[in-house]
């Protein structure tokens, strides 16, 4: 059974346990809890900005943004960022006192803060991707693409039914 990244780098799913057979989304109610809430949040975030570059540009220069590659962190304390950022927030991760943060949402915050206040990786810092083939993840990820079936099926949920589910989507926008 293959760990796979979708969309985006960093968060690994079973396959088995997101996709069905003929590689659509399974159902989300037949997924483990903890894929089922890494899925919603991915579909929604997928093709979303780089927080680092946001930070630097915000939304009056929003087109300056690279589109983010990667995604760290716990759903809703997630952390997304581009190639030029990532090394950047690996650095902090490793460096600077962020890896004992794993797992909390507090690792957001903590990494924005550090990287409002100008942290940087130093120079010559390089990012290992040891284990994942850069192949692997497209250059601009498409959501529909990369999980056919899950907006569909997320759109024609209601209320009770998301409620059911334990899922939080205040934050959901597909456009
Ligand atoms: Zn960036």
């Amino acid at each position: 059974m293959g760990k796979v990244s979708i969309g985006l780098r960093g968060w690994r799913f079973d396959e088995e346990a997101v996709f069905a057979a003929d590689g659509t989304v399974k159902p989300l109610a037949n997924m483990n809890a903890d894929a089922r809430e890494r899925i919603v949040r991915l579909s929604a975030m997928i093709g979303d900005p780089c927080d680092a570059c946001y930070l630097r540009h915000g939304d009056e220069d929003i087109e300056r943004c690279n589109p983010a590659r990667a995604i760290y962190g716990e759903p809703l304390g997630e952390v997304l960022l581009c190639d030029d950022h990532e090394a950047d927030f690996v650095y902090w991760f490793q460096e600077e006192g962020g890896k004992r943060l794993a797992g909390e949402r507090e690792l957001q915050s903590r990494f924005h803060e550090w990287f409002a206040d100008g942290g940087r990786s130093p120079e010559g810092f390089e990012l290992e991707h040891v284990e994942e083939d850069p192949g692997d993840v497209p250059e601009a990820p498409d959501p529909d693409e990369e999980l056919p079936g899950l907006e569909a099926e997320l759109e024609q949920m209601d209320e009770d039914e998301l409620d059911a589910l334990d899922l939080d989507i205040d934050d959901l926008d597909f456009e």
